[in-house]
């Protein structure tokens, strides 16, 4: 995303009722980039005007997710401390009478919904209670009803330019009024959004193409409340590789889990934002260099389905890369220490973690396998074990040796060396292993 120093100010604006996923990772991101590359503000908006759903628990465990991916935004707010705002568009929506009292219940309005269907109409809503009286009303206030509030659509086609999907238009005339606020009077997501936006000076809105039949709506909304209306960039959804999309309930994939599970934040980064892109799913060093290369034009408009195995795979290269310095402060919280041990083993990692069963490798203890066949063999090795100090050449200087004198070569000499020396057939490069181990260690596993 090109660099324009502005006042760009984006919002990523998750409902707090659960764990944030992968596929909520990357409007989040998406948002992250678009401000950094702007020089803008991130604001960390809370949808929690469903206080039956919402938890302070839930938002917590965003905000740690956030900060775990790398996320520091410039400004939180929770829409369930702002409801004064909404309140006062509300008013404003009614002077101008844009939005109106209806008392259908929810038995009412699928009858309703059925018999349009039946006549072969679309299912949109009759629009009955704006013809009713000042004494309808009062009789069925008096009846005990309550209204919910329906915003008064144009009906026209909205259109607006998508910074990713380009030219769209949004016909509302062929949508039912929205209902803005519930008949207890909480606000559903629709109202709080815009006022949000223009309160907080949001200029772009980045977010779920799953949105854009709202962005019709939420345009008209802007409008009626004197703007200005953003710009809007909706970008494709994350589904699983068998296209379905995330679901906060299903657990395994959120980030939270995928941090428990070891996985690199960079790696979840990576795979959240490019998987769908046309740029290639591959290490980078940070969120920002990503910012820099990821334009809007590179996110396809087709699904973007994740593959766990890539994660897996993307993930293993980000740690094979790793310098000693970046890998330095985790290895000693594990105890482990040694530049050449890193470099050695680190091609083996999958996972960060894996690191202490490889090391043990290195600093034992190690349970050598040797096959009863292989005794007289290995008894031979041990005894041409080159003396000491051991280089990288060390290793072809012994297997010369054993070569030599037991006429072995290929698999049957490197195999019972390597099931010998580590316990396991698979494993680092024995020649760069064979000096971090030392001669002392050897001997005793050539026993
Ligand atoms: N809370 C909404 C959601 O999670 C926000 C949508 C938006 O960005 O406007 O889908």
């Amino acid at each position: 995303m090109t660099q324009t120093p502005g006042s760009t100010k984006v919002r990523y604006a998750p409902s707090p009722t659960g764990r944030i996923h992968l596929g909520n990772a990357r409007p989040a991101l998406l948002n992250w980039f678009f401000a950094r590359a702007h020089c803008g503000q991130y604001v960390l908006r809370m949808d929690d005007t469903d206080l039956a759903r919402s938890t302070r628990e839930s938002a917590d465990s965003i905000e740690a997710d956030l900060a775990w991916l790398g996320i520091t935004p410039s400004l939180l707010v929770r829409q369930s401390e702002r409801t004064a705002l909404y309140d006062a568009a509300v008013d404003r929506l009614k002077g101008a009478g844009r939005l109106y009292p209806c008392y259908e219940t929810e038995d009412e309005l699928d009858r309703r919904r059925k018999r349009a269907r039946a006549l072969g109409k679309p299912p949109i809503y009759d629009r009955a209670a704006l013809k009713l009286s000042d004494a309808d009303r009062a009789r069925l206030e008096a009846e005990g009803r309550k209204p919910h509030w329906r915003f008064k659509l144009d009906g026209k086609p909205v259109h607006f330019e998508d910074l990713i999907k380009g030219a769209q238009t949004v016909n509302t005339a062929s949508m039912s009024d929205p209902v803005l606020v519930r008949e207890d009077g909480s606000y559903l997501y629709t109202l709080p959004s815009v006022v949000d936006d223009i309160d907080l000076g949001i200029t772009h809105v980045i977010r779920g193409e799953d949105h854009v039949s709202n962005t019709g709506t939420q345009i008209e909304i802007f409008e009626a409340l004197g703007g200005p209306v953003p710009a809007f960039a909706h970008h494709n959804l994350l589904t699983d590789a068998e296209g379905q999309g995330f679901s906060k309930r299903l657990g395994s994939l959120s980030i939270g889990d995928l941090r428990a599970q070891g996985y690199e934040a960079i790696a979840v980064a990576i795979m959240a934002t490019l998987t769908g892109t046309s740029l290639p799913v591959e290490p980078h060093a940070s969120l920002d260099e990503i910012a820099g290369k990821l334009e809007f034009s590179a996110i396809s408009h087709g699904p973007a389905r994740f593959d766990p195995a890539e994660l897996d795979s993307l993930n293993a290269r980000i740690l094979h890369a790793m310098s000693y310095q970046a890998a330095q402060p985790r290895l000693a919280e594990r105890g482990i220490a040694g530049e050449e041990l890193w470099l050695v083993l680190r091609n083996n990692l999958v996972k960060f973690d894996d690191i202490a069963d490889w090391a043990r490798l290195v600093t034992g203890p190690v349970q050598p396998v040797i096959d009863e066949q292989d005794r007289a063999f290995i008894a031979t090795a041990r005894e041409l074990l080159p003396p000491e100090p051991w280089t990288l050449q060390t290793w072809a200087d012994w297997t010369d040796a054993i070569r030599a004198a037991t006429g072995r070569k290929g698999k049957p000499l490197f195999m019972p060396l390597r099931m010998a020396l580590t316990g396991r057939h698979d494993g680092p490069e024995l020649k760069s292993l064979l000096p971090l181990v030392g001669r002392k260690a050897c001997l005793d596993r050539l026993l």
